[in-house]
């Protein structure tokens, strides 16, 4: 009952606007129904795999997130029924998953993932290179995926300083994206910010979407 009791003390702690993505890769199916069975109805996967095969033995009232690093060849296993993907960090596979989804006849949700980490490792647009990619009369006319939002990771580290400023980065650049170049774009409104260690700090500066495995399931074992 672990699992259930951490969903309902989180919930009990979000404000008004902050979607919580259970983050459940590499645990089993089991633990992902307790939380079904305590109300979370969102859950994160950073598989496409394991996204599969999870999907398949669990309720289809689950909304799936897609959140790590996806190769090209997986798009299509997701694209039919994927919520929304965090994860997108080129302008490749942006349009690999334009052309997926249309194949399904789908408008497909997604997110740009934002690099301001320090970490070399993590993946992601700069600030000015998304900015040229959404002003892109080109992708401006993919018909088959919505761009949502931006996604980012802040950097691994215990300089809370250094973490605040990251994701105030972040919020800034999607300020100035949502009243810029995507203001005809309504349904620009999607921040997916923070994570186990870090979530209290990105809601605090202004993230609506948290991302959170460890501290409602515990350790991963990898
Ligand atoms: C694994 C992962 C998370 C969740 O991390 P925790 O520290 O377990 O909360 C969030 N976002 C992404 C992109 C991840 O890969």
């Amino acid at each position: 009952m672990r699992i259930a009791e951490n969903i309902r003390q989180m919930k009990a702690s979000l404000p008004a606007g902050v979607t919580l993505v259970a983050v459940s890769k590499f645990h089993p199916v089991e633990a992902l129904r307790e939380a079904y069975d305590a109300g979370q109805r969102v859950f994160g996967e950073s598989r496409a795999q394991e996204l599969v095969a999870k999907r398949k033995a669990l309720p289809e009232d689950i909304e799936w997130h897609f959140i790590g690093p996806l190769q090209s060849n997986k798009v299509k296993d997701i694209v039919p029924f994927v919520r929304l993907i965090h994860s997108i960090d080129s302008r490749k596979l942006l349009e690999e998953v334009d052309k997926q989804a249309r194949k399904h006849d789908r408008v497909v949700d997604v997110l740009l993932e934002i690099h301001v980490a320090r970490e070399e490792s993590k993946h992601g647009f700069t600030p000015e290179e998304c900015e040229a990619l959404l002003g892109d009369e080109a992708v401006a006319r993919l018909e088959h995926v919505r761009v949502r939002g931006l996604m980012a990771m802040a950097s691994l580290t215990d300089d809370e300083r250094r973490i605040r400023e990251e994701f105030r980065t972040v919020r800034g650049l999607f300020e100035k994206l949502r009243d810029g170049v995507c203001r005809d774009n309504a349904s620009f409104t999607v921040l997916s910010m923070g994570m186990s260690h870090d979530y209290p700090i990105a809601i605090e500066e202004g993230s609506t979407m948290i991302r959170v495995g460890t501290h409602i399931f515990g350790e991963r074992e990898y």
